[in-house]
């Protein structure tokens, strides 16, 4: 919990208007909010305020109930939608269900929030591509968190979100607290601008990003970040390269034939890092452990340690007691 100031609150709404306004956004869009606008969460207020400033109307669904947004979407016809990509599936498929046209819906725009929808060269990652392989809408993606009361958001080139530095000052530091050059992976690290109940200075996210520098196609000259490639403790150096367990999930959802998994890092007995993958397949045949193989060579260069097992199984890794989450990475180094 963050506590804010009536300037604070200003601010957070001049945040998002100007966020909003960098994802296309104008006064004769219409914005279907589909996330959580109590519980404490920050950011569905500042959404809500942000679009306010702007001069679009706005709707404030709420999170999940696919045939709740469907409703409200053919009824009211709004132009852009703010959700979290995964739910956004969730949308396709109900809509494939009961014969709903998508591409015939109002909807054109999706703001793009809590996960990654691009790989850090700003293609679409697997989850970006499955939205848009059937759904004829443009992507914007946005990184954000409490702490920085501060949202990048992307252009129309969508090619990382911007940074706005009227209200923060960002920098990108490897391991030793250097700055780190563009295209480079350092830990976010943030001074907010105008905060007054909270300010921080120089305080380390924890999320790894990387940035890019050249002038936008939009005009903006400012800093664009990339999605957050990982978090800086769960960094997995393996076989001479370093990887974040975001670039493995993007890699096994799209593996053909395999239908969940679990990602676990525990160190062997050089203290050095060790990755078994437990995946759930379509079936356990050679051919199957030979697809995966060759895939992950491909993808990764390395093998981890393999391990199949039945759904069950895996449902009960995912979902440990009190976990409302799915537990997709667990972390067992000493
Ligand atoms: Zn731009």
């Amino acid at each position: 919990m963050l506590p804010l100031t009536e300037k604070d609150l200003q601010r957070l709404s001049y945040n998002e208007y100007i966020s909003f306004s960098c994802a296309n956004g104008t006064d004769s869009d219409v914005f279907q909010l589909m996330l959580t606008l109590d519980r404490q969460f920050m950011a569905g207020m500042a959404y809500y305020q942000g679009i306010r400033r702007l001069g679009a109307g706005v709707l404030r669904v709420g999170p999940g109930v696919p045939s709740l947004q469907w409703e409200n979407i053919q009824r009211i016809q709004p132009t852009t939608i703010v959700a979290v990509p995964s739910f956004i599936l969730k949308l396709i498929a109900y809509a494939e269900e009961h014969n709903i046209d998508i591409n015939a819906s109002s909807v054109k725009k999706a703001v793009c929030i809590g996960e990654n929808i691009r790989n850090v060269d700003f293609s679409l990652n697997v989850l970006g591509r499955m939205i848009t392989d059937k759904w004829n809408i443009q992507l914007f993606s946005t990184y954000a968190s409490t702490e920085m009361q501060t949202a990048f958001t992307e252009c129309n080139a969508g090619r990382g979100g911007h940074h706005h530095p009227e209200l923060l000052i960002v920098e990108l530091l490897d391991e030793h607290d250097q700055p780190v050059g563009p295209g480079q992976p350092g830990e976010v690290t943030i001074t907010t601008l105008g905060v007054e109940a909270m300010p921080l200075l120089r305080y380390k996210t924890g999320d790894i990003c990387q940035y890019d520098e050249i002038p936008c196609s939009c005009g903006r000259q400012t800093v664009r970040l990339s999605p957050v490639i990982g978090r800086r403790k769960q960094m997995i150096k393996y076989k001479g390269t370093t990887l974040y367990p975001p670039a493995l999930f993007d890699l096994l959802s799209g593996m053909e034939g395999v239908k969940e998994f679990v990602v676990e890092v525990f160190s062997n007995e050089i203290g050095t890092d060790e990755i078994l993958l437990h995946l759930n397949a379509a079936d356990e045949s050679e051919d199957m452990e030979r697809k995966v193989r060759s895939y992950l060579q491909g993808k990764l260069r390395v093998i981890p340690q393999l391990r199949y097992c039945s759904m069950q199984e895996i449902l009960k890794m995912q979902f440990p007691e009190g976990s409302r989450k799915p537990v997709k990475f667990i972390d067992n180094r000493k």
